[in-house]
């Protein structure tokens, strides 16, 4: 099952160009809102076309036969090169490579596009590595079909983006206590040749610019809840998907020199209903089945490998961040200052900080029991625990350092266009080495990065795409060695007794 998999025809199988993503895209019936409006075609609107033009920057970059080496791999099933973000590594160099790669792709965007389409590709790297556990001997092929269906989505290069967290309605209850109980989405119906979705899920990032959505649970359920205890994937055009995008920063920019980050990487989040989605049985990996739902994320690699990709993003992140910062202190003649030098060194503290723990996911990777290489997992879930922190102190680090400088800015690019407003900008608005339009460039891409409505919801984002801390914290808990700590303190409880000091044993 590979190339034409998909009956709509969109997907010719092999490596897309950017160009090939944003003809599928275009005017493909999907049903997107904003503004009280429907978008007839995300690929031209306003509020997605930057968005959309980005995503396709990342497909052109796989997709350049000058980096065939290091964005690419060989398809098993079709000899054909595939993006190697598909390739769930079995020796330290393949995985090596995998990070390079989302690593590249990451530079593209600062970091800042959190649900490329490698983000998910990893979750069903993992799961089609593990296929047993989609085993629910209900006679029905479940492992086949993760595995299937993972090599549609590799082998014609399709962006899928996923929502697994139920919308916040009411949280006292279990998804069968919603009311009605079909607020969540779940299971209606079941059909001889598919399911019934009727319901809502939350927050469908990148979404309105994807091919798939990938539907699932990672919240715990409680007794009941089996209807919602799914995973399956659904062609974000499919009849009943309604995406509900929120407020477009976009839209909303003046102009790329304006908001050079809104504008270009604002990749959108959504509310993604269901609306009596028919997914055939082929597109179910998981039905009705709690277990299984939540094996399905703690023992595959699809949770590591999914936010081991996260993580790299992330540190690219904070290395673009600390280079802004560093650059400003240049710009305002305060860089020779031994205490500005103490401030920026607090911020390379944090970047650093991440930095060791992605080395350390890399270096402490093992190989699991199928063969197929893991990142660390106690620097793994440590790196997790830790983001929810180090981003806002971040945040907090830099607008000391910018002051008053992001706020006194013109009010838009057209300023410069006025010659008496700019006759003053470039009088009061400039550093040595910076004219005026080169300060007011690099304040308003500082602006974007840290304070506009755009950095604030990256902000949200760091603190909760991965699950809210008080979850993240505790999964550290599940992963760190505590053994290895316990044995210290058995020794030292060891050395003494109410006598006083013990004699050495060894
Ligand atoms: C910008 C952004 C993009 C996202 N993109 C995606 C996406 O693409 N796909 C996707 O599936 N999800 C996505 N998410 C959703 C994300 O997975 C959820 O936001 C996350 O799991 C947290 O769930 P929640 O927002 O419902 O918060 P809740 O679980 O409701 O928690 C909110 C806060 O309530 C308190 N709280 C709630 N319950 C408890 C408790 N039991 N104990 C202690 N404190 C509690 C805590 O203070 C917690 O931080 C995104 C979120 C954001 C902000």
């Amino acid at each position: 099952m590979t190339a034409g998999y998909n009956s709509d025809g969109r997907f010719a199988g092999g490596l897309r160009s950017g160009q090939q993503y944003m003809d599928a895209l275009k005017n493909d019936g999907r049903r997107v809102f904003l503004d009280g409006e429907e978008v007839s075609d995300v690929t031209s609107h306003p509020a997605f076309c930057e968005a959309v033009r980005s995503v396709a920057d990342l497909f052109d970059i796989a997709h350049d036969a000058a980096n065939r080496d290091v964005m690419t791999y060989t398809s098993p099933a079709t000899g054909e090169p595939v993006n190697v973000i598909w390739r769930m590594p079995k020796t330290t160099e393949e995985l090596s490579i995998w990070r390079g790669a989302v690593e590249k792709w990451s530079e593209s965007n600062f970091g800042l596009i959190g649900r490329g389409p490698d983000h998910v590709a990893g979750f069903f790297s993992g799961w089609a590595s593990a296929p047993e556990i989609f085993d629910d001997r209900s006679g029905r092929d479940f492992a086949g079909n993760i595995v299937r269906f993972y090599e549609f989505l590799r082998d014609n290069d399709v962006y899928i983006t996923y929502t697994i967290v139920p919308p916040q309605i009411d949280r006292s209850k279990p998804a069968h206590g919603q009311s009605p109980p079909d607020l969540y989405a779940g299971v209606t119906e079941e059909r001889d040749d598919g399911i019934i979705i009727q319901g809502a899920q939350m927050l469908g990032t990148g979404a309105a610019l994807s091919d798939y959505v990938n539907l699932s649970t990672i919240s715990p359920m409680q007794k009941g809840d089996d209807n919602y205890a799914i995973n399956l994937a659904v062609a974000c055009n499919a009849p009943g998907v309604r995406i509900h995008s929120r407020r477009s920063y976009a839209a909303a920019a003046s102009s790329v020199y304006d908001y050079p980050l809104a504008s270009r990487y604002d990749e959108t989040d959504a509310l993604v209903v269901f609306d009596n989605v028919f997914v055939p049985w082929e597109q179910v990996f998981v039905y009705k089945n709690m277990e299984i739902c939540r094996r399905q994320w703690w023992e595959t690699p699809a949770h590591i490998m999914g936010n081991n990709q996260a993580h790299i993003r992330f540190t690219t992140k904070l290395r673009f961040m600390m280079g802004v910062a560093h650059r400003i202190a240049e710009m305002n003649g305060v860089l020779a200052n031994p205490a500005v030098q103490a401030h920026i060194a607090e911020i390379a503290a944090m970047a650093s900080l991440y930095e060791g723990l992605l080395e350390a996911q890399f270096a402490t990777a093992t190989t699991n029991s199928g063969g197929y290489m893991e990142p660390g997992y106690q620097a793994h879930y440590a790196a997790e625990a830790l983001q929810s922190e180090i981003y806002p102190k971040m945040l907090n680090l830099m607008r000391e350092l910018c002051g008053g400088g992001v706020i006194q800015l013109p009010s838009s690019a057209a300023d410069f266009a006025n010659p008496e407003i700019r006759k003053d900008l470039e009088r009061y608005v400039q550093s040595p080495g910076y004219p005026a339009e080169e300060r007011v460039k690099l304040m308003k891409l500082a602006w974007d990065l840290i304070g506009s409505e755009f950095a604030g919801r990256h902000d949200q984002y760091e603190k909760f795409y991965a699950g809210p801390p008080f979850i993240t914290r505790r999964r550290l808990f599940q992963h760190y060695n505590f053994e290895k700590s316990g044995a210290l303190v058995d020794a030292a409880l060891a050395g003494y007794d109410l006598a006083g000091r013990l004699p050495r044993t060894r």
